[in-house]
C-alpha cells in the first residue's frame, strides 16, 4: 500500500469512530470522556485529511505546519484528557493543553527563526509525551478489571514506540549519524504502526464504554435505590454461592426488622420514614466489617450475611447494631419517637440448607424476638 493510501485509511477510521463517539455522546450525556475522544478522532482525521489535501493542492507552507500540527497535537491533547476524564481525573486548562500551545508556538516561530528541525523534535516530543501520558492513565486504572483497556495499553504502547523511533532517528542524524537508508522505512513505518492505533484506540476505547456502562449496571441492579446497600436479590445471591462452596465453614445470617415502624410514617409522613431507612442503614453499615454483606430485603426489613462469624463475633455484632438503632438520634423526630429494632439470628454451616431455608430459619426467631417485647435478638443453631 502507498502512503496516500494508508493515510486514506486512517481518515475514514478516524471519520467513522468519530461520528460513533458523538452519537454515543449523544445517547449517553454524563459520559463527559466520550465528547472528547469524538473531538480527538475528528481531530486526527482533520490533520490527516490536510496531510492527503496537501499531497493534491500546493498550500503555503506555514500556515499547512500550522494546521497540521494543530490538528494532530489537539487530537492527542483530546485523547490524553478523555483518558483522564475516563478515571475521573479533572485536569486543569494548562494541563489540559500545554502540549498544543508549545507546538502552536514553535511552528509559528518557524518563521522568526526556528528550523524545521527543531519543530520536528518539538512534535514528535510533544506527541511522545502525551501518549505517554495517555498510557499511564490506561495502566494506573488497571484496579477497576475492564478488559479492554489492554487493547488501549498496546495501542498507545505503539503509538508511543512510533514516535519514540521518530525521535531518535532524527536526534541520530542530527549528530551525524548516517540515516538515509532508515528514512525510507521510516514513514511507511509510522504510517503502519499510527493505521493499526487509529483503528485499535477507537475499537478497544468504544469496548470500554460499553464495559463500564455494564458494569455500573451490574453494580446498580445488586443495590437497594434508597438505601444504597445491597437489595434481596443480591443477597441470595450471595448466600447461595457461599453454600455452594464446598470449602465454606459455618457462617451467620442476621435479619432485622425496625419495631413499629409504620408509626413513623404515620406520625411524620412516609419522606421522614425514608430518611429513617436511610439512617438505619447507615448506622447498621457502620458496624459492620468490609466482607460483611447488609441487604435490604424488604420494606423494613434487612438481612446481613457473616461470612467465616463464630457465633460469638455474630451475637455481638447483631448486639452492636441494636444498642446502636436504640440509640440513634433522628434529626426531625420529638424526643418522644424512639426507634428500636428486633432481630433473629442463624448461625451454622446451612448444611441440607437452601438460601430460603435459612431465611426461614432466622425469620421464626425474628418473630420470637417480635412476640416477646421486640428490640432483642433471638438465635438459632445448627450444624
Ligand atoms: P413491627 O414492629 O411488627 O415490625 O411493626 P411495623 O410497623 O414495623 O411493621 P408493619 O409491617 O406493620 O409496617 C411496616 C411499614 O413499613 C408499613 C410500610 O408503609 C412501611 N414501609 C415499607 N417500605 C417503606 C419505604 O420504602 N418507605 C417508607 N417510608 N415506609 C415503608
Ligand atoms: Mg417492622
Ligand atoms: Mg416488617
Amino acid at each position: 500500500m502507498d502512503s496516500s493510501s494508508i493515510l486514506a485509511a486512517q481518515f475514514i477510521i478516524l471519520v467513522v469512530f468519530s461520528v460513533t463517539f458523538l452519537l454515543t455522546a449523544w445517547n449517553n450525556r454524563e459520559l463527559s470522556y466520550c465528547n472528547r475522544w469524538a473531538g480527538a478522532n475528528m481531530g486526527l482525521a482533520l490533520g490527516i485529511g490536510l496531510i492527503l489535501a496537501g499531497r493534491i493542492f500546493t498550500l503555503p507552507l506555514p500556515l499547512f505546519y500550522l494546521m497540521v500540527n494543530t490538528a494532530l497535537i489537539g487530537g492527542l491533547c483530546l485523547l490524553r484528557n478523555g483518558a483522564a476524564a475516563f478515571h475521573k481525573v479533572s485536569l486543569s486548562p494548562l494541563r489540559s493543553y500545554w502540549g498544543l500551545g508549545l507546538v502552536i508556538a514553535v511552528t509559528l516561530s518557524i518563521n522568526i527563526g526556528t528550523s524545521p528541525s527543531q519543530s520536528y523534535i518539538v512534535f514528535n516530543l510533544v506527541a511522545l509525551v502525551l501518549s505517554g501520558e495517555t498510557l499511564r492513565f490506561y495502566i494506573r486504572g488497571r484496579l477497576d478489571s475492564l478488559r479492554s483497556r489492554w487493547g488501549l495499553v498496546l495501542s498507545f504502547s505503539l503509538l508511543s514506540l512510533s514516535f519514540t523511533i521518530r525521535l531518535s532517528l532524527h536526534l541520530a542524524g542530527q549528530f551525524g549519524l548516517e540515516t538515509t537508508t532508515i528514512d525510507a522505512w521510516l514513514m511507511p513505518l509510522h504510517l503502519g504502526l499510527v493505521l493499526i492505533f487509529v483503528s485499535a484506540n477507537g475499537a478497544f476505547s468504544l469496548a470500554l464504554i460499553f464495559e463500564r456502562i455494564a458494569a455500573d449496571h451490574k453494580a446498580a441492579a445488586a443495590r437497594d435505590p434508597l438505601t444504597g446497600v445491597f437489595n434481596r436479590r443480591e443477597f441470595f445471591a450471595r448466600l447461595h454461592s457461599l453454600l455452594g462452596n464446598k470449602a465454606h465453614g459455618a457462617f451467620s445470617v442476621i435479619l432485622l426488622d425496625l419495631d413499629h415502624f409504620k408509626q413513623i410514617n404515620d406520625k411524620l409522613g412516609h419522606s421522614a420514614g425514608d430518611l429513617v431507612l436511610q439512617i438505619s442503614t447507615s448506622t447498621m453499615q457502620q458496624n459492620l466489617s468490609g466482607k460483611d454483606c447488609l441487604a435490604r430485603i424488604g420494606g423494613e426489613e434487612f438481612a446481613i450475611l457473616l461470612p467465616g462469624a463464630t457465633y460469638a463475633q455474630a451475637y455481638r455484632c447483631a448486639e452492636r447494631i441494636r444498642i446502636a438503632v436504640q440509640n440513634m438520634p433522628l434529626p426531625f423526630a420529638s424526643g418522644a419517637v424512639h426507634l428500636t429494632v428486633s432481630a433473629g439470628l442463624y448461625h451454622g454451616t446451612g448444611k441440607g440448607l437452601t438460601p430460603t431455608d435459612i431465611l426461614r430459619l432466622a425469620d421464626e426467631r425474628l418473630y420470637a424476638s417480635k412476640n416477646s417485647g421486640r428490640n432483642r435478638i433471638s438465635v438459632v443453631q445448627a450444624a
